[in-house]
């Protein structure tokens, strides 16, 4: 017999029907087996009567059996009715069960909220962890977001285009994580920290309107709310001011949150400059919700602009505050070029904040080679050096770069405010431990002889590598 969603289960009443799912709760009364069993669509109850032939099954199967049930819908009476469950109205009278395959019992309770249990042991089973009802949510969600996000950017236009995962270091930020190259000995990719260059090349290439839902990698300090993998939504834009893209940011967030059911604090979103920011609320992260509005799950979004360009390092020379791609703003521009009020200028950064949380943070973009010479030569960089880290982008900018400018919004910061998690674990399928051991699978662990070999690889042990 044809399988029957679970959800749909309302509409075969007084039909017989086979199921097939996951025992969610068995509850044995001895003359008479009550089951709720549960597949992608939802739970319904079941019984098994005195007499049916399926009584012997019945007594064996255990939590999270898969099976297949065949069964006759039956109204409840009236009395037992739940009508705040789903299928609260209707029963599954059994008439036969089949074992698909047992299952050993659960190494936690994965009949609640599991965010309690040891982060470490979840990860080992995190696919059980991923059955409880939570998280099966809150990855519906963020799944639900994305889509959205797609749909409404292809809508206005855009192409989503992917860029590689082996690729070259980045000048933008964090640490990387390298991958030795087996052909060229003693030479190493490194996996992105972000498509920034890439989209910014496509922009050259014409393409005008881009975006991808990226994974980005930086081996950077695991926190709450950071591990070293991410996705994010990239975009980039051609011919745009900094207007332009926040306009089409905001269009893009409030059109998706709100079709999910979301409300959203203030429209247009409101918009600080850092330095009022930092007065304001000593960050430039911060939360405009009142009590009223987290206990309604209301999403508070907020702009933050004129961040200053560039900030003084340890050794006394400057560096970027966010990203050395950046256009600073046009009446700073005279002044990079000439390199002087070097702490004054300010960039065309704008950050995106939600309930207290950076979610997403751009710029317009430096697209002639004689405006991102300067930054580098602000911080320092002359010549060869110059031409080592930027000169493909340089020379890209020689040929007919638009002016461009984009954006990127983190979407497990977005996912959290959605969901009002905590942690970042709680809205990624597979997250890492805060130990940086992959869930389920044990990465990292050593290469063979072989291995190492094959990538022309000796290891210091750690004792010697110590300074
Ligand atoms: N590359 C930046 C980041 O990944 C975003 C951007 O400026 O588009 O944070």
């Amino acid at each position: 017999m044809e399988r029957t969603l679970i959800g749909e289960l309302g509409k075969h009443v007084g039909e017989t029907v086979s199921i097939s799912g996951w025992v969610d709760v068995r509850r044995d009364q001895g003359k008479m087996v009550f089951f709720d069993f549960r597949d992608r669509s939802g739970k319904v109850q079941g019984v098994v009567l005195p007499a049916s032939p399926a009584m012997e099954t019945a007594k064996e199967i255990r939590n999270e059996y898969v099976v297949r049930v065949e069964g006759t819908v039956n109204k409840r009476p009236e009395k037992n009715a739940q009508v705040d469950r789903q299928n609260g109205d209707i029963e599954l009278e059994i008439k036969g069960i089949e074992v698909l395959n047992p299952s050993e019992a659960m190494p936690f309770d994965i009949s609640g909220d599991t965010s309690g249990i040891d982060e470490n042991v979840r990860a080992e089973y995190r696919y059980l962890d991923l059955r409880s009802e939570r998280m099966q949510k809150n990855m519906k969600i963020r799944s639900e977001f994305i889509r959205r996000c797609r749909e409404h950017l292809f809508k206005s236009d855009f192409t989503e285009i992917e860029t590689p995962l082996l690729t070259e270091s980045t000048p933008e930020g964090s640490r990387d994580f390298v991958v030795p190259s087996r052909l060229q000995p003693g030479k190493f990719y490194a996996l992105p920290q972000s498509p920034q260059q890439y989209k910014q090349l496509l922009m050259t290439a014409g393409f005008e309107r881009y975006f991808q839902i990226a994974r980005a990698v930086r081996d950077e300090d695991l926190r709450a709310d950071r591990g070293f993998e991410h996705t994010q939504i990239d975009i980039e834009m051609s011919f745009v001011t900094m207007e332009d893209v926040m306009a089409a940011v905001e269009d893009m967030v409030t059109t998706v949150v709100e079709a999910m059911g979301y409300a959203i604090k203030q429209k247009p979103f409101p918009r600080i400059s850092y330095k009022e920011a930092m007065e304001k609320y000593g960050a430039d992260k911060f939360d405009l919700r009142t009590d009223e509005d987290k206990e309604k799950g209301v999403l508070a979004y907020a702009w933050v602009v004129n961040f200053p360009f560039f900030e003084k390092t340890d050794e006394g020379g400057w560096t970027f505050t966010h990203n050395p791609f950046s256009m600073p703003i046009p009446e700073h521009l005279e002044w990079l070029m000439e390199g002087k009020n070097i702490p004054d200028i300010l960039t065309t950064q704008y950050d995106l904040v939600c309930n207290g949380f950076e979610s997403g943070g751009g710029s317009i973009r430096a697209h002639k080679p004689e405006i991102l010479e300067a930054v580098y030569k602000v911080m320092g960089f002359t010549g060869e050096e110059l031409e080592e880290r930027v000169g493909h982008m340089l020379k890209a900018f020689r040929y007919g770069t638009p002016p461009h400018g984009g954006i990127a919004l983190g979407v497990e910061r977005t996912i959290m405010n959605l969901t009002g998690e905590t942690y970042l674990r709680e809205v990624q399928a597979f997250p890492m431990t805060r130990g940086g051991k992959t869930a389920v699978m044990n990465a990292p662990k050593p290469l063979s002889p072989k291995q190492l070999q094959e990538l022309h690889l000796s290891i210091n042990e750690p004792d010697a590598s110590e300074d």
